[in-house]
């Protein structure tokens, strides 16, 4: 054996072995596209429809799902397994916090966990009613020039048409704007904020988001999307949605035909976990990459669900085998009701170390901080850089082997 192939071969079990760790892993983690997740998803499903004494068909109408959330603890405890403490600290929640859960999301949940994740994400945690924190940390309420906009930066702005979503998140880092009733922005706010925009001519990225805007009807939705496209200097929209997670039926072919129209149009969600990824989120981002619908996604790091670097490795390569890519990894922020979801902020930086050539580039998302006082998103990176001399630099590589790169 020539000595090139003596190398390359040492090298590649080298590799293997990484490669090996990771598939060791991942067969512990809760997928929601394979079984044995999946089956226990139909089992749940069944059960749900039972419940409401519905079919397959209304299952996978959004309207049906969004008019049948569940929020009532009566319900609630005949679906999951649930302690009189559970029940005692839901009830003593809800006085405070509103929930409601699309049955497609519930029926995701391991009935009989308490810690499960899609169950620690949708059901009421007395842990929410902590005192620490605060209600707007990076101060969008200071950020609102006219109408329902949040503007930070020179060239993009937010609108905010909602504060409705599919289900209400444990850890919505927007939960001040989760009042008791859902609110559609008025017709004369959405003017105000459209002519903003038409007066603003350094605009030139729009993002559509709520809560969920996609809980809005088609009707209304193309009406503020055509709005925001006629104006000249506006090259591209965005949409903020997580129903591809919470409610994958709202993608149908009337609401891509509509959006196909009004192109470029982005769309980023917020996948937390790989349960979340199932066949009926498949379906959706289909639908949408057929379109011409770019999709990205925006994890919040979120303790006890994916503050693992094995579970967002797999989260990521399968987002990325259903055409979404992963965009950014949210620090959470110091939110009100949701500090129990908080990790320490270097968890991040661990996690982005463990991806940096374990897997490929297009599955790293960015980490960020997101600054007080609306001032802006701090992007978080680990140091490569080592030391500095006159003739070279010496940097690190992924597998921390110090390396000189000559000037
Ligand atoms: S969908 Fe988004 S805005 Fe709505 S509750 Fe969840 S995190 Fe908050």
């Amino acid at each position: 054996m020539d000595e090139n192939r003596r190398l390359s071969l040492q090298r590649s079990n080298e590799l293997h072995a990484y490669g090996q760790d990771f598939l060791d892993k991942k067969k512990d983690i809760p997928l929601g596209i394979a079984d044995p997740y999946l089956a226990r998803y139909e089992t749940m499903k069944a059960k749900i429809l039972k419940e409401l004494g519905a079919s397959e068909e209304n299952w996978n109408d959004w309207k049906w799902q969004m008019q049948n959330r569940i929020g009532s603890l009566e319900l609630l405890e005949k679906i999951l397994t649930l302690s009189d403490e559970d029940k005692k600290d839901i009830a003593t929640v809800s006085e405070k916090y509103r929930w409601l859960i699309t049955p497609y999301y519930l029926a995701l949940a391991d009935p009989e966990n308490p810690a499960d994740v899609i169950r620690r994400m949708s059901v009421p945690c007395i842990d929410e009613l902590a005192e620490s924190g605060i209600a707007d940390p990076t101060g969008e309420e200071h950020t609102n020039p006219a109408g329902i906009i949040t503007r930070r930066y020179p060239d993009r702005l937010i609108l905010n048409v909602t504060n409705s979503c599919s289900s209400f998140c444990r850890h919505c880092q927007r939960r001040r704007n989760i009042r008791q009733a859902d609110t559609d922005a008025l017709a004369s706010k959405i003017d105000e904020s459209i002519e903003y925009i038409r007066q603003n001519t350094e605009l030139r990225d729009i993002l559509i988001t709520g809560g969920d805007p996609f809980v809005l009807s088609d009707d209304f939705l193309e009406d503020i999307i055509s709005r925001v496209r006629a104006i000249p200097h506006v090259e591209m929209i965005r949409i903020g949605s997580r129903t591809l997670v919470t409610l994958p039926q709202r993608i149908t072919p009337e609401l891509v035909r509509r959006l196909k129209k009004y192109h470029p149009i982005y769309l980023n969600t917020q996948f937390n976990h790989p349960i979340e990824i199932t066949p009926e989120a498949k379906r959706a981002c289909e639908l949408l990459r057929d379109g011409g619908v770019s999709m990205g996604n925006q994890m919040v790091l979120l303790k006890g669900i994916n503050d693992d670097e094995y579970v967002v490795r797999l989260l990521n390569q399968e987002l990325l085998k259903i055409g979404v890519r992963p965009y950014y990894m949210f620090y959470a922020k110091n939110v009100i009701g949701t500090l129990h979801f908080r990790t320490p902020i270097r968890r991040g930086m661990e996690i982005l170390e463990y991806l940096q050539g374990n897997t490929s580039g297009m599955a790293i998302p960015q980490y960020i901080v997101s600054a007080p006082d609306g001032l802006g998103k701090i992007p978080m990176n680990p140091n490569y850089f080592v030391r500095e001399d006159d003739e070279s630099i010496t940097l690190r590589t992924w597998e921390k082997r110090e390396v000189k790169v000559k000037k």
